[in-house]
């Protein structure tokens, strides 16, 4: 414990949103530390794996805005590192065509003209076979989605973070903060002062927060990732111009159930339910829930015939989810140089450009590139020792 290191900023957790938020800081000529808990890469919280969905279908106009120029972000990261982290295929949206949340994905994507096609009862097994749509389920392509190359591009962007002189120092746990004009940051290895702190701790948000007297109302659970194998290998293939997709609801649940093509796994389809289990990040394989994996069961045998109704493989991962679902970017109420990225709620890492832009703008006192007001704290009217 001899160092006491000093940085314009100090960046807590190397998930997707710490890492983008590191490099946006080095971009801006900030002297910038960021610290991981474990060694890197790891598999222990929420942007390990090989893809994502990107996509700019959304329920709600602000995301869809923040997707656009997110898309510009992705696209420059891969020219910056000459490294390809984006496959368009196209997100199929299916769900109730009377239901509330189907009909937002179609009138966002309709009111702010992104590239789409409505695919009627008669078109849909053309255009997508190996599905079922199911009785009264209405059917829209949001032709600008696809698949982001999740692992690659966390590496993409410590690399690039690294480039630009950031420092990364991976299995270093921070064990306290104090907070003040100059904040004190002490990990399992030294001691560290900065000017700001960034805290991007995913899961582990609130065991952070806990030393600045903050609590926020997170959920944290674990996703059972499942890859379900065809029956025919390639029917479901990436090559075979098979879209991502996603259902709004159906028979088997109120909440979402999601795939991608075959890509990672040859003849293997990842499919997964958007809920899970509640667990603590550090204990995460003691829950054993499976009843997410029945929904799932239920639902191939109904609507992917092509495919065995028995996962493959079951990889673990977690989301960390806000009571409204969306995020939290703001400043710590008590503590304007200490600023917080959390909750992402199992929808955050297409959005890792645009959230590291915008946490490095609080974090150097800018206004904000977009109205944050949907993702401030006091919305929650947080519980915490010191009066928000
Ligand atoms: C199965 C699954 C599928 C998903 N699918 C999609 C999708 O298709 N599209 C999409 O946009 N999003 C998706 N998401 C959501 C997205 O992956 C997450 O929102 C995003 O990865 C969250 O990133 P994060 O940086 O906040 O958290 P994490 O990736 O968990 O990063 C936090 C980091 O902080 C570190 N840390 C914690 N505490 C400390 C400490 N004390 N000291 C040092 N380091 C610490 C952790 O070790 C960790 O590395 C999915 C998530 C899951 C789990």
């Amino acid at each position: 414990m001899s160092t006491k290191e000093e940085y314009d900023c100090i960046v807590i957790g190397a998930g997707v949103q710490g890492s983008f938020t590191a490099y946006q800081l080095a971009k801006n000529n900030q002297k910038t530390l960021l610290l991981e808990q474990f060694v890197l890469p790891h598999t222990r919280g929420s942007s390990h794996g090989q893809t994502r969905i990107i996509r700019k279908a959304y329920e709600q106009d602000f995301y869809t805005h923040m997707m656009e120029e997110c898309y510009e972000l992705w696209a420059q990261l891969e020219r910056e590192a000459s490294v390809k982290l984006y496959r368009q295929t196209g997100l199929l949206v299916m769900g109730p065509e009377n239901s509330q949340s189907y009909q937002l994905f179609k009138s966002t994507l309709q009111r702010n003209k992104v590239p789409m096609v409505t695919l009627t009862r008669d078109n849909f097994s053309q255009h997508i076979p190996h599905v079922n749509l199911a009785e009264g389920d209405g059917a829209v392509v949001d032709i600008t989605a696809g698949i982001l190359y999740a692992d690659r591009a966390l590496k993409t962007v410590q690399g690039q973070f690294q480039k630009l002189g950031g420092i990364i120092r991976d299995k270093e746990k921070v064990m306290d903060i104090k907070p003040g004009p100059i904040v004190t940051v002490s990990s399992s290895a030294g001691v560290y002062q900065a000017k700001s702190v960034v805290i991007t701790a995913g899961p582990w948000a609130n065991k952070l927060l806990t030393h600045t007297d903050l609590q926020l109302p997170l959920e944290v659970v674990k996703i059972n990732v499942c890859y379900w194998k065809e029956k025919v290998p390639g029917s479901y293939n990436v090559k075979q111009r098979f879209p991502c997709f996603l259902l709004t609801e159906g028979e088997e649940s109120k909440e979402h159930i999601y795939g991608l093509p075959s890509n990672e796994y040859p003849g293997l389809v990842k499919i997964c339910y958007h809920m899970g289990s509640k667990t603590d990040p550090d204990q995460r394989d003691k829950q054993t829930d499976r009843s997410d994996i029945d929904i799932l069961q239920r639902y191939i045998s109904r609507c992917l015939p092509g495919l065995l109704p028995e996962p493959a493989v079951v990889e673990s991962c977690m989301y960390t989810l806000t009571p409204d679902r969306h995020f939290v970017l703001d400043h710590h109420p008590s503590y304007s140089n200490i600023v917080i990225g959390a909750g992402f709620s199992g929808h955050g890492f297409k959005f890792g450009p645009i959230i590291g832009k915008l946490l490095c703008e609080l974090s150097l006192g800018q206004v904000p590139s977009y109205d944050l007001s949907p993702f401030r704290i006091r919305r929650f009217q947080a519980k915490t020792k010191s009066a928000l």
